[in-house]
């Protein structure tokens, strides 16, 4: 019999576990556990995926030319510093791939997002946890945690699960300490949601060891599509496309999210839509005794008081229809995290959360 290994680590890699779709017995349900747009895709995106459905028949563009250029125009970017994934997960991909190996440390922080320390495994490398101050990114405590074998630091940016968001000046300090050969990734999914924030645009232009990913999974509604970017110094996106799959994106891809960043005016809507309800949803929740931190997100990691409350009202909630997602996985088993939907799915996980306070089970 030969014995077949997998590489060393990949069995140190914990399945990701996505969110359900629907309850078993139950009809009417409302998903509010991947932090997706409730208001799906710009109809513009949709409308040319369609177009794009014509040319199927084609392969796609190899160089993501009309996406880079209508990225780095909108958000007034250089088209040659932007590189495109399936979704942001793939980008953080070809960065591990690229920057780290057996016997580097990848840091990561003590909620920060699931990917990362499976992204190091599978490259061979260490996943290195940090403590996190009140549930915000620590940089001392990243900066202590550095070694001369430290390779890659992600922090995401405004933060999943924590909804929480470091300063830029925090994000700058962190990036002027790292050690030599160091690469900070700043994980702007949630980015969008931020008013006038850059995701660190700003710090990228700056330095020569920062690395910015974007998604067109959150604000843009296209999750299901599967598109992401990277924005880093011009010798680091020359690395990066070497892993790249020459025809990573398909043309429905490129064409709706090429559609999608151009319709400015439906992501400012879903913007303030989101921040207008997120305020609410807070309220809401802190009157029925369920504290939150301010969240920078399109989604609240509400508090409860113990796992097993946690626990309790994610089944009450289930039971009513309303899937969120527990985050015990991140290390806060007392919280569930919840998206912020369209109006009704608000009022009526609000109203849910406030029958089980009342003592409903
Ligand atoms: N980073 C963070 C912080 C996320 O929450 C997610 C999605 N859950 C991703 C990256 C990956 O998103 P995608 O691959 O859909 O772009």
């Amino acid at each position: 019999m030969t014995k077949i290994t997998p590489q060393p680590g990949i069995m140190e890699i914990a399945l990701y576990v996505g969110g359900a779709s629907h309850v078993e017995g139950v009809s009417d349900v409302v998903k509010l556990s991947s932090n997706e747009n409730p208001y799906g895709p710009s109809q513009a995106a949709i409308e040319a995926l369609r177009r794009a459905s014509f040319e199927l028949h084609r392969y796609p563009p190899t160089d993501h030319a009309g996406l880079r250029a209508a990225i780095a125009d909108i958000h007034g970017l250089e088209a040659d510093n932007i590189i495109c994934g399936v979704g942001s997960d793939e980008v953080l991909q070809f960065v591990a791939q690229s920057y780290a190996g057996p016997g580097d440390e990848v840091i990561y922080t003590e909620h920060g997002f699931s990917m990362y320390p499976i992204l190091a495994h599978a490259v061979g490398a260490t996943p290195v946890k940090v403590p996190e101050k009140d549930r915000v990114v620590d940089v001392d405590a990243i900066l202590a945690a550095c070694t001369d074998k430290t390779r890659i630091v992600f922090i995401a940016n405004p933060a999943n699960p924590t909804g929480t968001l470091l300063a830029e000046d925090e994000c700058a300090r962190l990036a002027a300490g790292l050690p030599e050969g160091a690469l900070l990734v700043l994980d702007g999914a949630y980015a969008e949601f931020v008013d006038g924030f850059d995701g660190g645009a700003a710090l990228v232009q700056a330095r020569d060891n920062v690395i910015m990913t974007r998604t067109f999974s959150k604000i843009y509604g296209l999750g299901g599509l599967r598109i992401g970017w990277g924005y880093a110094p011009r010798a680091i996106i020359d690395v990066l496309n070497r892993v790249r799959q020459p025809f990573n994106l398909s043309n429905v891809q490129l064409g709706a999210a090429e559609a999608a960043v151009r319709d400015v005016a439906y992501t400012d809507k879903c913007r303030a839509d989101n921040a207008r309800l997120r305020a609410w949803l807070g309220e809401a929740l802190a009157a029925h005794g369920v504290e939150s931190d301010p969240s920078s997100t399109n989604f609240i990691l509400a508090r409860f008081g113990s796992a097993q409350e946690a626990d309790d009202c994610d089944t009450y909630l289930k039971s009513q229809g309303i899937i969120v997602r527990k985050v015990a996985g991140y290390g806060l088993p007392h919280c569930l995290r919840i998206t912020v939907g369209d109006e009704p799915s608000c009022r009526r996980v609000a109203h849910a959360i406030g029958q089980f306070k009342g003592g409903a089970r």
